[in-house]
């Protein structure tokens, strides 16, 4: 794995830890009650937006990743959450080890799509080239 995705992916994981345990300690739910009453919201509620944010600046600092397919993915890929942090761990890797990922993986439309974007944008790896992770 590539240093930067690995301290992008401690970054969330320290990000999703914080609100998860906030999450154990906060007050019950009052479905009684509106949000800006609810002692859980109001407890949570900044706790989820500090995480939203830490991790959106873990993906920032990640799109200035040395790797082009890491900051690439980094940029465009905001919507497919877990498919790109499954392909940012497999990196570096050779375009058939990332084809037979999305095979293992079931991504059908959504992998040729991808696949599609990013070698328009030039930075998909070469079929069989050597890599060393
Ligand atoms: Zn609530």
């Amino acid at each position: 794995m590539y240093p930067e995705v690995e301290q992008y992916l401690a970054a969330v994981k320290a990000a999703e830890d914080k609100y998860e345990e906030a999450a154990k300690q906060a007050p019950r739910h009052d479905y009684d009650m509106s949000e800006d009453d609810c002692a859980r919201c109001a407890f949570l509620n900044p706790i989820r937006a500090a995480r939203d944010v830490a991790t959106e600046a873990a993906m920032g600092q990640l799109a200035q990743a040395s790797d082009p397919l890491v900051r690439w993915i980094a940029e465009n890929c905001q919507s497919y959450p877990s498919a790109a942090r499954t392909v940012l761990e497999a990196l570096p890797a050779s375009m058939a080890e990332l084809n037979d990922l999305a095979a293992d993986e079931g991504w059908c439309g959504t992998w040729e799509d991808f696949v599609r974007k990013a070698e328009y944008a030039g930075v998909l790896p070469s079929a069989d080239a050597e890599v060393s992770a």
